[in-house]
């Protein structure tokens, strides 16, 4: 048993696994800076700095091989520079969306393109999920091979949440989220946040009456006493708690209507009032 420890600690003697390891890596306050390793190699996706990611990729003794970006946020792309210069020799391919101005990007992708990476064995269709900013993208993996999809979605969509519109319209927002709530219910939803627990006090002011949700509430607080992420979420809980996948629920109409004394005119005026309500919300 000691043997075999002590084996799986040394990574060139390690053979890659076929089920992919998905973690998050916190940095600053509240990001999460996923890494996706087959236990030998690791795609890294929205590194905004490289310290936390070289200490994991240290202590675990992965090898990074590509890193891929949703959007321009410095929170999301700042260290990427710093993980290319510790590796300069290796040809570290940089992915992320065409539609955006990112220093050190090798691969320019939009809506419908495949990413495909060598080691770890994965590929990502992308996804355009304008909104947040103008360009974003997401990463969509089908099937990990237990039958389980995966989304890395940046700001678009969090735990019980969206992004905040910063460079795009109220209508791109909520096609992007219609785009994800698509996406097969079971699908793992790797966000970069952890607002989850704001994010469920705002939701319990839409729809206070939600048994589902106080219990949402009371895991989640549970999690973050724990010292554990909340993430990832699925695209079936997001369906069934997060107010801005449900913008056409009678409760969250009727919240509206009570919070702003004014009728609501479709699901697009509902969307743009509900994120003006969260963006003062308190
Ligand atoms: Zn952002
Ligand atoms: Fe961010």
């Amino acid at each position: 048993m000691i043997a075999m420890d002590s084996f799986a600690e040394d990574s060139s003697k390690r053979a890659p696994r076929r089920e992919l390891e998905y973690v998050p890596v916190p940095a600053f306050e509240d990001n999460y800076i996923w890494l996706v390793s087959d236990s030998c190699d690791a795609v890294v996706i929205d590194p905004g700095d490289a310290a936390p990611v070289e200490a994991y990729l240290a202590e675990r003794g992965w090898r990074l091989t590509a890193i891929l970006l949703t959007h321009h946020h410095r929170d999301h792309v700042g260290g990427v520079k710093a993980l290319l210069d510790s590796r300069s020799d290796e040809g570290i391919p940089v992915y992320g969306p065409a539609g955006e101005r990112i220093e050190h990007l090798t691969g320019r992708l939009a809506g419908g393109d495949t990413v495909r990476i060598a080691q770890p064995e994965v590929s990502f269709t992308v996804m355009d999920v304008p909104g947040h900013t103008a360009g974003h993208i997401a990463y969509f993996r089908e099937d990990d091979g237990s039958g389980t999809p995966h989304v890395f979605c940046g700001d678009t969509l969090f735990a019980s949440g969206c992004g905040r519109l910063f460079e795009g319209t109220p209508q791109q927002m909520l096609t992007s989220l219609d785009a994800l709530a698509a996406l097969p219910d079971a699908t793992l939803v790797h966000c970069a946040h952890e607002y989850t627990l704001s994010n469920i006090r705002f939701a319990r002011a839409c729809e206070p009456d939600s048994v589902a949700l106080a219990r949402w509430s009371d895991e989640a607080q549970a999690l973050r006493a724990a010292g554990k992420p909340t993430l990832p979420t699925t695209i079936g809980h997001e369906k069934a708690l997060n107010p801005f996948l449900r913008v056409d629920q009678p409760a969250i109409r009727a919240a509206l209507v009570a919070q702003f004394k004014e009728p609501v005119a479709g699901r697009t005026e509902a969307f743009r009032m509900l994120r003006g309500w969260k963006d003062n919300f308190r």
